[in-house]
């Protein structure tokens, strides 16, 4: 019997949802983040992109803008482009780091709404942490994050064909 009512969700649906619902308390209004950590199926943190707690946040006090060059490919001519990132807040891997115990990392799954930075990942790499999953892809650090994730032995998956809940996803801001 088939029905498309009650279906299921699978466990990597399950948790990239709640990811995503965490994104929800960002209020860094560029971009929103957010992770869980997953121990055995079992959800043991969840983290978003956010300013210290005690100080102004983005929708408070403005992002804090820095500009940066990089290298980017324009109309199939690789080039250096001007990119605006905001460094007031704390990236949601970083924050899931900060709030859960290594203890309960090791041997453990993180799921992230987006691709971690490079900075990210190699905390994440440090971190006791065996397997991420992401969903939305952040193509700028992706070579050599991918190297660290080949030379660590870690578990490195972008979630294709997933469609984040309603109402979550909105912000997505390069
Ligand atoms: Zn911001
Ligand atoms: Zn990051």
């Amino acid at each position: 019997m088939s029905s498309t009512i009650n279906v299921r969700k699978d466990w990597d649906t399950y948790f990239m949802d709640i990811a995503y619902m965490v994104s929800t308390r960002s209020r860094c209004p560029r971009r929103h983040v957010g992770a869980v950590l997953v121990q055995g199926k079992k959800l043991l943190g969840t983290a978003y992109n956010g300013a210290p707690s005690g100080v102004p946040d983005c929708s408070e006090a403005g992002c804090m803008i820095a500009e940066q060059y990089e290298l980017a490919v324009v109309d199939g001519v690789e080039q250096m482009v001007k990119k605006e990132r905001c460094i007031r807040t704390i990236h949601a891997e970083q924050n899931l780091l900060l709030f859960t115990d290594r203890i309960d990392r090791e041997g453990s799954t993180v799921y992230v709404t987006d691709q971690p930075c490079w900075t990210c990942a190699n905390m994440l790499a440090n971190s006791g942490v065996q397997e991420i999953i992401y969903h939305r892809a952040y193509p700028k650090d992706s070579d050599k994050v991918n190297w660290l994730m080949e030379q660590k032995g870690i578990a490195f998956r972008h979630m294709t064909g997933y469609v984040p809940p309603e109402q979550t996803a909105g912000i997505t801001a390069p």
